[in-house]
């Protein structure tokens, strides 16, 4: 069974469905509200926990009352969170709206995601040690984050990471990142090029390994997957065909079964199809992290999928 420690963020989406958006000083009625655990972190953590790995998640909740739920949450799941931080204020809340178009309006509150500090993942060192593979976004602070990367590096821990929200990442951290997993438009943010068919995605994928990292998986979208290391090996794995009613999080559960299938080994076209199957699921769901498929229904899933064949 693999071990993976999830390092990132958790917040409480609060989803606001309402006929149009408010204009500006307008007041108008909700018809419906629904508070959805998520962040980047927890999302990936609870993907590879029901996808059968054990996982701890380390990252940091508020003062608030939803720092409890949150906290439920993921452990309902199997998730360990005995290393999650308790800070003054506000866990990270994503304030969201959506008309009747599907249109969103976010509003990302931080709050405890960008609290957790090198002191924090002092104290929890000792679980790298016992680690396969150690998960990292950018949801908490870019010195915490390059702090976990170089103690892992150094223990020999593989580090996959995914540079969601995008930001522009320093050159001299390329180096200790094993695996590099990212969607097009964050592919585009950090080589400049823009990804919409394979050529592309190889261009792209030979840019970022060129800067140090060691294996680039490319999310495709409904294109599926695309897989390049150091020896040129480009493997492409399409999507599932089904029919997708909302993609939130289908990034977040590919990353997280993807690792919890490959653990100690190395990525194969077996283990992208298993993150790419449950990816599928979770598309075909609503919501976030209570969407996200479990072993048995990915397993389900690709016996079906096999028998179309
Ligand atoms: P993100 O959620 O980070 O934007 P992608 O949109 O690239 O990431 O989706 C991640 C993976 O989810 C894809 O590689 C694919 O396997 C699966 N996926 C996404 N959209 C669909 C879809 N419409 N149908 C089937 N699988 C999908």
């Amino acid at each position: 069974m693999a071990n993976i420690l999830v390092i990132g963020s958790i917040n409480m989406d609060v989803v606001n469905h309402v006929l149009k958006h408010p204009l500006p000083g307008e007041t108008i009625k909700s018809l419906k509200t629904d508070y959805n655990p998520g962040g980047k972190g927890a999302n990936q953590a609870a993907a590879a926990a029901l996808a059968g790995a054990q996982v701890i998640f380390i990252g940091a909740v508020g003062n608030d009352p939803f720092a409890s739920q949150l906290l439920s949450a993921i452990r309902g799941i199997g998730v360990q969170s005995d290393f999650v931080f308790n800070k003054d204020g506000n866990s990270g809340l994503a304030s969201i709206t959506v008309d009747a178009s599907g249109e969103n309006h976010i509003i990302l509150t931080e709050g405890a995601n960008g609290l957790l500090t090198v002191n924090d993942i002092k104290d929890s060192l000792e679980l790298f040690d016992s680690a396969d593979i150690v998960m990292l976004q950018n949801e908490i602070n870019w010195e915490t984050t390059r702090y976990v990367m170089e103690e892992s590096h150094k223990r020999g821990v593989s580090v996959y990471f995914n540079p969601a929200p995008a930001v522009q990442i320093p050159l001299d951290i390329f180096h200790f990142i094993d695996v590099l997993i990212l969607n097009e438009s964050e592919a585009e943010s950090l080589t400049g090029i823009a990804v919409s068919n394979n050529i592309q995605a190889i261009q792209a994928s030979a840019k970022l390994r060129d800067k140090g990292v060691g294996k680039v998986v490319l999310t495709l979208g409904n294109k599926g997957s695309l897989f390049t290391d150091s020896n040129d090996t480009v493997t492409h794995v399409p999507a599932f065909d089904v029919r997708a009613v909302d993609t939130t999080a289908a990034g977040d559960t590919f990353i997280g079964v993807l690792a919890a299938t490959t653990g100690s080994k190395d990525i194969s076209e077996e283990t992208l199809r298993v993150a790419s199957a449950a990816a599928a699921i979770k598309v075909t769901r609503k919501g976030a992290l209570a969407s996200i498929p479990n072993k048995l229904e990915i397993e389900e899933f690709l016996r079906a999928a096999n028998s179309h064949k």
